[in-house]
């Protein structure tokens, strides 16, 4: 393989790609007064092959976002994620969490009170404690996951009260809304979440397109897939 050759095409193009983005996110938090260091780039690699995850590694990459667990599995088997964080960040099934706990770092998606037993015991039984996010529905709308807002409360009691490491907040803007404002909702509810869980100080926000309005709305983590590997061919 030439995929750590700086002439490798892929390779250069992917150089480009996240020198671009960080460009962004340096200008973005300086915009803000905010330290760039406080906002950590997870580059998002769902439907792209490992080698490209490589590629990445070898350009300094640490932390890689992807959705779905087997494909994520299957990636880490391959050793793609080798030094570096894998984040969970798609809708988890129930059935999956075990699998889910066994290799990630982090899992952005607790959204629902059934989840946080199975992801507790395969914690124990693991010994493998990954940061948990809580994902919050910002409209309600249970389609792309994520917990009502009035649900919030209760679910961060029910993961401390399993001893799960609650780590913060994730959410993706409703569709045909304001980013800004949906990352301003998300801002507040961390704020409450921090009151029940000091932990909790995660604010997973912000992708290709909107990483500025996340940044400004004090987004410790983005999630960026297209701008930096190309856009995905459409999978549903
Ligand atoms: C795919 C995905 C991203 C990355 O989106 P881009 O627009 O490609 O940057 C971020 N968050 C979640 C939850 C995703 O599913």
């Amino acid at each position: 393989m030439t995929q750590g050759d700086a002439g490798d095409p892929r390779t250069r193009l992917l150089a480009d790609n996240l020198a671009a983005t960080r460009d962004r996110i340096r200008r973005a938090a300086t915009a803000s007064g905010r330290d760039p260091e406080s906002v950590t780039l997870i580059v998002v690699t769902k439907t792209y092959p490992a080698d490209d995850v490589r590629r990445l590694v070898d350009l300094g990459v640490r932390e890689f976002g992807e959705n779905r667990v087997q494909e994520a599995a299957a990636k880490s088997d391959d050793g793609a994620f080798a030094g570096a964080c894998l984040h969970l960040i798609g809708q988890l099934q129930t059935n999956k969490a075990a699998q889910a706990v066994r290799y990630a770092d982090a899992i952005h998606t607790l959204d629902r009170a059934k989840l946080v037993a199975p992801l507790a015991r395969a914690s124990a039984a693991t010994d493998r404690h990954p940061a948990i996010l809580i994902q919050v529905s910002l409209d309600g709308d249970p389609a792309r996951g994520g917990a009502p807002v009035a649900d919030v409360p209760a679910l961060v009691e029910s993961a401390l009260a399993a001893g799960l490491a609650l780590r913060g907040v994730m959410a993706v803007p409703p569709r045909g809304t304001d980013p800004a404002r949906a990352f301003a909702d998300l801002a507040r509810i961390r704020e409450r979440v921090l009151t029940q869980a000091p932990a909790a100080t995660m604010m997973s926000a912000g992708m290709s397109a909107d990483l500025e309005a996340a940044v400004a709305a004090g987004a410790t983590h983005l999630r960026v897939g297209s701008a930096i590997l190309g856009s995905r061919v459409r999978v549903g």
